[in-house]
């Protein structure tokens, strides 16, 4: 007989789901990608107010609450504003295969933007990571209009 402070093991009930669906980008994430995808140019969004480039772009600015207003090109060129070494395995979802580990992901602020954008680093080695360091955004060949355009951030100096 059980007492009554054991814990019953749960069930586990397996659910197979086969999932198909898109979702609406948005406009600004649209042009993002697509002026990526078809210029190799990364853009952001200049705040009317406080004149602030944020990348990615969004339609309104987080500090003055206002719409932002004219695109103007970033980059490719950036700063590491933070990074970690991340050496959890993972299959990569832009191609299929396993990721290397460790590899470096960090905030990387793009030279004329405001914030930052999250993403892969060349870089992984923990003792070569530092903020500050300058990276410069490598991307797909043939692309495809999203962040997987960017296939990573490579250092240079
Ligand atoms: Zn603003």
């Amino acid at each position: 007989m059980k007492k009554d402070n054991q814990l019953e093991e749960l069930l586990r009930i397996p659910v197979h789901m086969k999932l198909h669906y898109r979702f609406p980008a948005g406009t600004h994430y649209t042009r993002f990608f697509r002026e990526m995808k078809d210029s190799g140019k990364i853009m952001g969004v200049k705040c009317t107010q406080c004149g602030r480039v944020l990348v990615p772009p969004r339609p309104v600015c987080g500090e003055c609450f206002v719409k932002t207003g004219d695109w103007v090109p970033v980059g490719p060129k950036g700063t590491v504003k933070a990074y970690t070494s991340i050496y959890i395995k993972f299959i990569d979802g832009s191609t299929g295969k396993p990721r290397p580990s460790p590899y470096g992901s960090g905030l990387i602020q793009l030279d004329g933007a405001f914030s930052t954008i999250n993403h892969i680093l060349e870089e992984g080695d923990p003792e070569k990571l530092y903020i500050g360091m300058r990276v410069e955004a490598v991307l797909k060949e043939k692309r495809e209009g999203n962040i997987g355009d960017i296939l990573f951030f490579k250092t240079i100096t």
